[in-house]
């Protein structure tokens, strides 16, 4: 074994005794929140560790941490670890975070930001019982899908619509309910894989149903379907290409055109719309997507998405479209295993009664928002708040540039939104380490790092983030 160094004998002594760091103001914090016992044994575990690294001499700590550094001579990496420790061991759970990214719809952050109405519709309506499943006319059971359903006809003029938990749920529902044992005949250019393991075929084969492919990667015809119906075929599906787009020589089948065919052969028309705006021309950067609204006067009999996408809800499945389709779903099994909670119910409902009111639905569904908010706004604000983190720390060069925002979620690809970030520099600190060390602050800022720089988008930040973020540079210290 080796015998102990001058410098190992330092940072042992520079140890805190468990006690002085229970003692320590930001300690107390953590004890007043979880607990004296998990605080505790977080710092025991902490320490033993800090001991064992030292004397193994790898205790390595981010630059300008040493180890006896600190007001009260205790070093506040180590009191960052009990933190980081306890959190985790109490269960750091869903926290409230920044999004700084310019992505609107970051599925590492939850996505669509719930509007105002829906975090109160929740908070008004769910805090006791509720009208979940009841009648409240008859005071008989009721549906829990009733006053969705009715939204939903009111604003798209469907004749039946239900939710389920996710997209991903609706579909293979859809599929089960609709064409299980039977041909369902696809594009192979639509043969698509979302992310978290939702692939097309995958979710054909689950639902029972047989993937009939047809046309090429780049060129499917509305003929191409047509050609391969049988008596064995049970529907035809469109499935919006979300995350990639194929360019150059390129033919997709309209939704009018297929439908067309469908009413021919009297088959079904599915689509999976995937992200959906909800209603024409909401926003002109909404323009490439296709709308719910539009496919189901297309023809589409049966058109599906998620309610936390570009609608901009709460995580869940919407079907819209011919009753006896909707129908068929309700009265599948799996229709009681994907059931929506009551919490989506609400925030849905609300969400939709946003959208009556065509003046007001693009400033309180916070989505729409941010999507439609204007380039000199954003300016202004970027400007403004680059002028504040330089002032807030010495180290740090902010600047007004020029970027792009994304809608994200496999909403618009390729297609950025013209932007105005606040671009970093730190005199001492690297892109990665000042992204970290804003990760690190109360509560969590996300942002983008590019080019050795970090970004700050201001599209995605809601009322008073600036004034954190300004919080936070100014704890990073002067170069
Ligand atoms: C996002 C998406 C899904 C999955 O929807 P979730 O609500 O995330 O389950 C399915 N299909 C398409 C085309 C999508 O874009």
């Amino acid at each position: 074994m080796a015998t102990t160094s001058p410098q190992t004998e330092t940072l042992l002594r520079a140890l805190p005794a468990v006690q002085r760091l229970l003692d320590e103001p930001a300690v107390r914090d953590l004890q007043a929140h979880f607990g004296r016992e998990a605080v505790l044994s977080a710092a025991r575990e902490v320490l033993a560790e800090w001991r064992a690294a030292i004397a193994a001499g790898t205790l390595s700590l981010p630059a300008g941490h040493p180890v006896t550094e600190g007001a009260s001579g205790v070093c506040p990496e180590i009191i960052r670890r009990v933190a980081e420790r306890v959190t985790k061991a109490c269960g750091g759970g869903v926290r409230k975070v920044i999004n700084a990214t310019g992505v609107i719809l970051h599925t590492g952050l939850g996505r669509a930001v719930l509007p105002a109405a829906a975090i109160q519709g929740i908070a008004n309506e769910l805090s006791g019982y509720s009208s979940v499943e009841v009648d409240l006319e008859t005071g008989k059971r009721g549906h829990r899908d009733q006053s969705v359903n009715d939204l939903l006809v009111t604003l798209l003029g469907c004749e039946r619509a239900s939710v389920v938990n996710n997209n991903a749920a609706g579909v293979m529902l859809a599929l089960a309910a609709i064409a299980r044992g039977k041909e369902v005949i696809v594009s192979r250019g639509q043969l698509v894989e979302i992310g978290g393991s939702f692939r097309v075929p995958d979710v054909m084969r689950e639902s029972g149903c047989k993937l009939v492919e047809v046309g090429t990667t780049n060129r499917t015809y509305a003929l191409d379907f047509e050609a391969a119906i049988t008596p064995e075929t049970g529907a035809l599906l469109l499935v919006h290409t979300s995350n990639f787009r194929i360019i150059g020589f390129t033919e997709e089948v309209s939704v009018a055109d297929l439908a067309a065919v469908a009413r021919k052969h009297r088959l079904p028309l599915l689509y999976d719309i995937g992200s959906g705006a909800l209603l024409p021309d909401l926003a002109p950067e909404l323009k490439e997507e296709p709308v719910v609204k539009t496919a189901l006067d297309d023809g589409a009999d049966l058109v599906m998405f998620s309610a936390d996408k570009i609608l901009g809800s709460t995580q869940g499945g919407v079907a819209v479209g011919k009753k006896d389709l909707v129908e068929k779903m309700r009265r599948h099994p799996l229709y009681r295993a994907f059931r929506l909670n009551k919490l989506t119910l609400c925030a849905l409902e609300s969400t939709l009664r946003l959208y009556l009111d065509p003046e007001r639905r693009l400033e309180t569904v916070p989505t729409l928002r941010m999507l439609r908010r204007p380039l000199a706004s954003i300016t202004d604000e970027a400007a403004a708040l680059a002028t504040r983190l330089s002032r807030a720390c010495s180290g740090l060069e902010a600047l007004c540039v020029e970027d792009s925002s994304r809608l994200g979620s496999g909403s618009l690809p390729e297609r950025n939104i013209p932007t105005r970030v606040v671009s970093l520099r730190h005199a001492k600190l690297g892109a990665e380490e000042l992204g970290a060390r804003l990760r690190a602050h109360k509560p969590p800022i996300f942002t983008r790092i590019q080019d050795g720089r970090v970004l700050i988008d201001p599209r995605t930040l809601l009322p008073g983030e600036g004034d954190e973020i300004e919080k936070a540079v100014r704890t990073m210290g002067n170069a």
